[in-house]
């Protein structure tokens, strides 16, 4: 049987850091892809955008990496040409309690790390968006975008350049544990022995842990947002990023610019029970009323249906938001086994601060 030193299941923008730090690091790597490609799921169906680290919870794992992980962002992103910009963000309270809110986010981004944060009033607002209406607005210059696609094809060919291997079109259906190392058997039925696993499969990471035999009383249970997106078929109107206040499982529905200029508006939060892309436009007057409150002149024949991505959660409907769950082989009780469950937003901003935190998990075996 074969052998392997490390194996990463997963070729999503968190799983292609992972090994690429790895693969830097000395270790023999090879990702693990059932998809015909890499980034195909959620990595590819996201709003592209960096965050500053504003809204996530004293000393969780989401404020520290994403913090941390935007600063390494727009360093490699620099270093290697990778399109992205820093055009900055608004968080717009559009009445007097949402004003509140507005503090909060401040005392809380300020907290985190995130030192650049201005509070606006609406004539200062009106100066850097005319068409945004709004009583008042937290401006974030950190918060940027990036071309994801990009940033995915850079990780791989580093990781392939530092002898990291990838296959597409094989699943990992189960794993055993041996006096050897994990044996792993693909969909198709090859076996492959592995040292250390990690599993960074998203929406599947639970699923995917129970097949391998981690302890169930350890798996965290994912389960789904989804959450839509509709372009805008004008001109933007905007320059910036333009938010709401958020809600408990999402950000609201706010509107992003991609690195070609093209406006969209979304994600909402719609909870799931089974994996499903498919967009159902039934919605579209609820967008337009939530979009109307900070940008009143809108239309909503401009709204055209976009695409879908799925959020993976940890916690349910109604609940505050939950952390990034990360197991090593202590919490797995799988030798050589390391988990992530929970991987949502902040995902693509902390990719390469969860890399290194993997990086040093790994390799202090
Ligand atoms: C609507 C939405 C908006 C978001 N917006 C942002 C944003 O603006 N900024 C930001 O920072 N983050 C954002 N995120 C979060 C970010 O997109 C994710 O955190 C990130 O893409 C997760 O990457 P991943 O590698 O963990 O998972 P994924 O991209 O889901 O990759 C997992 C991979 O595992 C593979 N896989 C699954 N099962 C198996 C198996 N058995 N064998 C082999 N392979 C398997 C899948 O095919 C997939 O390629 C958003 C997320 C959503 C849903």
């Amino acid at each position: 049987m074969d052998k392997q030193d490390v194996v990463v299941i997963g070729a999503g923008v968190v799983g292609l850091a992972i090994a690429r730090e790895l693969a830097l690091r000395g270790r023999d790597v090879l990702v693990i892809e059932k998809a015909i490609s890499f980034g195909t799921e959620t990595s590819s169906r996201n709003s592209e955008v960096i965050h500053s680290g504003i809204y996530y919870a004293d000393s969780s794992v989401k404020a520290r990496t994403c913090v941390q992980g935007a600063l390494k962002l727009y360093e490699y992103c620099k270093t290697r040409s990778i399109p992205c910009r820093r055009i900055g963000k608004l968080i717009v309270a559009t009445d007097h309690d949402e004003e509140q809110t507005l503090g909060a986010y401040l005392a809380q981004g300020e907290r985190n790390g995130v030192e650049d944060l201005v509070l606006l009033d609406p004539l200062e607002l009106a100066e850097r968006e005319p068409e945004v209406h709004g009583v008042a607005a937290l401006w974030s210059p950190n918060t940027g975008i990036i071309d994801s696609h990009s940033f995915m094809f850079s990780l791989l060919s580093e990781f392939e350049k530092n002898n990291g291997q990838i296959v597409y079109k094989t699943g990992v259906a189960s794993g055993k544990g041996t006096s050897a190392g994990t044996e792993l058997t693909m969909l198709d039925g090859y076996k492959l022995l592995a040292n250390t696993v990690v599993n960074v499969t998203g929406l599947y990471a639970s699923d995917v842990s129970a097949k391998l035999g981690v302890d169930s009383s350890t798996i965290p249970v994912t389960r789904y947002a989804r959450g839509r997106y509709y372009s805008y078929a004008a001109k933007s109107p905007f320059n910036h990023l333009v938010y709401p206040i958020a809600s408990k499982a999402g950000l609201g529905i706010h509107a992003t610019l991609d690195m070609a200029g093209q406006l969209r508006f979304g994600p909402d939060v719609e909870w799931i029970n089974r994996l499903d892309y498919s967009f159902d436009g039934s919605v579209i007057d609820d967008f337009s009323t939530a979009i109307k409150l900070y940008f009143p002149p809108l239309k909503t024949s401009d709204l055209q249906e976009g695409y879908t991505g799925i959020r993976p959660k940890v916690v349910g409907e109604g609940e505050d938001a939950g952390d990034f769950i990360i197991h090593t082989p202590e919490q797995t009780n799988c030798p050589g086994i390391y988990a992530l469950y929970g991987i949502e937003s902040p995902g693509l901003t902390a990719s390469l601060a969860l890399s290194e935190l993997l990086g040093d998990m790994v390799c202090q075996y």
